[in-house]
């Protein structure tokens, strides 16, 4: 059985005590032990990187850049590669996976203008003989907890920026698909990236907690599910870190009566059942708006859901979606669909008897879609992260909004119109992070930044994009004179510029 161990200081070591199963989701057979870093082996490996951390400070950001630039054509060398190990590991597909390796990609290329964003600001002049200058220089050592669902990408928009800024990286991935965040680190060796500067250290709440409390570790990002962003933003600023923690979803996607039906139901079921609903920006909830409006997307919706082919990612091109990543993720889905049937939701897709022959085993759950979903249901409430959509009617484009609007999570949201004024009007009032005018998954680009509002995000800073250089950095400003008459005697009233 393979197993996988920590990358610490340039190389991959072995775990030396508890470790935990990795799955082929496919199949449910367990085709790796992932180790489980304990308090002293996080210990160490942060150790290591506060060591290495001054001299990759003190590298000028040019040079930084081009381990950054290298590593970009690295990631294209063996996207095929990464895409697979990813693909085994989590259960999407090929292309999906192929998509996860380059969103993260498009995060280091944005963190390649590390000279030019770093550079400071500078007044001449400020006063008599004064110049004023600031400079954003790196924090030291910085971890990342990142979730299973995006196993590329979100190490990657954390320890780009991070590392592009001179500082030392400590990433704890999620273990159930810890693969591609040992070979990314180590192709950042290859491109260039000097030992201790990316370690990465398998394991689950005990490395987490570790991380949380070690004095060198000065900020944390986290990308996880909320009770947890909650958890980990409360110890880690009681600690006096900086942190970042963005937590689930439950994204809205408001269907108004112009809108082209064809359109949106086409959307809707990419956006919801694509990776199998296991998406942080997945639509879970339509709001079409209207009864003659919610009839007229259903009778599309139908059609197109029961079309769906769910498979391995070994099984062709044509695949939509494969399996959940865990047994306990889909009896997790299926408990909450039974919940909403208790509850009263119409299920007018039932998946429930999905098998697939010769994947008896495996984690795979057939589509489902409910109607005539309302506010107080589990269904409604909770992120269920499957291929779950439920569909909720609002009598007018007010309701609509003000549901979206009284969610807990704020993560993202749609609006589906050929009318640019309710368009404007809901990306102006909605109070939610990420909005799409006709657009399902509004991912923003990596020069642009990706964060929700409400329960989906905490701490006051976006991922990538301007905001990450900002994390990653602490600003220094400098008052500097040098006046010929300043020998002349002290100064002792605080000065105010004129
Ligand atoms: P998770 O919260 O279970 O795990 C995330 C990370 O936290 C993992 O590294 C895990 O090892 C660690 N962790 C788990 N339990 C912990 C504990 N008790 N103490 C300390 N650390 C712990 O999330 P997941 O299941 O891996 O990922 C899915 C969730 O992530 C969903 O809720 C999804 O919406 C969310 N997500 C959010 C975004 C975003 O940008 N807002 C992006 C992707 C995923």
């Amino acid at each position: 059985m393979e197993q996988i161990g920590h990358w610490m200081n340039g190389a991959r070591v072995a775990g030396s005590g508890r470790t935990a199963d990795v799955f082929n989701p496919a199949t449910g057979e367990v085709q790796a032990q992932v180790a489980l870093a304990s308090k002293a082996e996080v210990d160490a490996a942060v150790a290591r990187a506060a060591e290495a951390q001054p001299a990759w400070g003190a590298t000028n950001p040019q040079r930084r850049a081009r381990v950054l630039m290298e590593f970009v054509r690295l990631l294209n060398r063996d996207m095929d590669r990464l895409a697979e190990a990813l693909s085994r590991e989590h259960g999407k597909t090929l292309p999906d996976a192929r998509g996860d390796v380059q969103r993260g990609l498009e995060v280091v290329e944005f963190c390649i203008g590390a000279p030019h964003l770093l550079k400071g600001e500078y007044t001449d002049g400020a006063g008599p003989g004064i110049d004023m200058y600031s400079m954003r220089q790196p924090l030291g050592v910085v971890a990342g907890i990142t979730p299973f669902n995006f196993p590329a990408m979100i190490p990657m928009w954390k320890f780009a920026p991070a590392i592009a800024c001179g500082n030392a990286f400590i990433l704890k991935p999620s273990e159930r698909d810890p693969s591609v965040p040992m070979m990314l680190a180590e192709l950042m060796q290859e491109a260039g990236l000097p030992d201790g500067i990316l370690q990465v250290v398998n394991g689950d709440k005990e490395a987490v907690d570790a991380l949380l409390d070690n004095e060198s570790v000065q900020a944390i990002g986290f990308v996880g599910s909320t009770p947890i962003a909650q958890y980990i933003y409360a110890r880690g600023c009681a600690n006096g870190k900086r942190v970042q923690c963005f937590g689930g979803a439950k994204n809205h996607m408001i269907v108004m009566p112009d809108a082209d039906m064809d359109q949106a139901a086409d959307a809707l079921v990419g956006a919801g059942y694509g990776a199998a609903g296991e998406r942080c920006m997945a639509i879970s909830v339509a709001v079409p708006v209207g009864d003659e409006t919610a009839d007229r997307l259903i009778e599309k919706l139908v059609p197109r859901i029961e079309k769906l082919k769910i498979a391995p990612y070994t099984a062709g091109a044509d695949v939509d979606y494969g399996p959940l990543v865990t047994g306990a993720a889909k009896e997790r889905v299926l408990g909450l669909v039974e919940s909403g049937i208790e509850q009263g939701a119409e299920l007018v897709v039932d998946g429930r008897d999905f098998s697939l022959q010769g994947y008896e085993n495996g984690f795979f759950v057939g589509p489902h879609l409910f109607d005539r979903v309302t506010p107080e249901m589990e269904i409604y409430r909770q992120e269920i992260f499957g291929p779950v959509l439920s569909t909720v009617r609002a009598g007018s484009y007010e309701e609509a909004l003000g549901l979206a609007m009284d969610h807990d999570y704020g993560n993202g949201t749609a609006i589906f119109t050929r009318d640019g004024d309710t368009a404007r009007d809901f990306a102006h009032r909605i109070n939610i992070g990420m909005v799409g005018v006709n657009v399902p998954i509004p991912v923003p680009l990596a020069y642009h930044t990706f964060g929700g509002w409400k329960k989906s995000g905490f701490g006051d800073l976006n991922q990538h994009g301007p905001d990450s250089f900002r994390f990653y950095t602490r600003t220094k400003t400098v008052t500097a004179r040098w006046p010929s008459g300043l020998k002349e005697g002290g100064e002792f009233h605080f000065k105010a510029m004129e």
